[in-house]
């Protein structure tokens, strides 16, 4: 897979993965419901693999499995790039909808669609969870 280039909504704050994802899709938990409109298109990459360039700051919350989830955002444009959980140690998730070829995003499932929006439709035809995947 070629290597993903995503940035802010300014440009300062930049990322490059490289690799294949160890998952991508979306996420309709009650932050993630605020952070995109409706949902969260995520891609999730071993740290290693993920190089931040730019300046960053950070807001750490408990998530809806009651572990703390940190984003990191631009402090300039306010544009969410990436986040760590502490539900998932050792990967980054960068934000598809950052990606300089969005179209490079594969989404291959849905998590917390018990949280889904009346109006928030996706691909019905991609599996869903009504939270976390299964372990595995
Ligand atoms: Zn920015
Ligand atoms: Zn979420």
């Amino acid at each position: 897979m070629p290597t993903m280039k995503g940035s802010c909504l300014c440009g300062g704050l930049r990322f490059e993965a490289e690799g294949e994802p160890l998952f991508q899709g979306f996420c309709q938990c009650l932050d993630c419901r605020k952070v995109g409109c409706g949902h969260y298109a995520a891609i999730g990459m071993p740290e290693h693999a993920v190089t931040v360039i730019g300046e960053y700051r950070s807001y750490g919350k408990k998530g809806d499995s009651g572990m703390m989830i940190y984003r990191h955002f631009c402090p300039t444009c306010g544009g969410m790039v990436f986040d760590k959980g502490e539900a998932m140690p050792g990967v980054v998730i960068v934000n598809a909808a950052m990606l300089d070829d969005p179209e490079m995003f594969k989404p291959d499932s849905v998590i917390y669609a018990k949280r889904a929006l009346s109006w928030d439709h996706i691909d019905p035809s991609l599996p869903r969870f009504e939270a976390m995947p299964p372990a595995g």
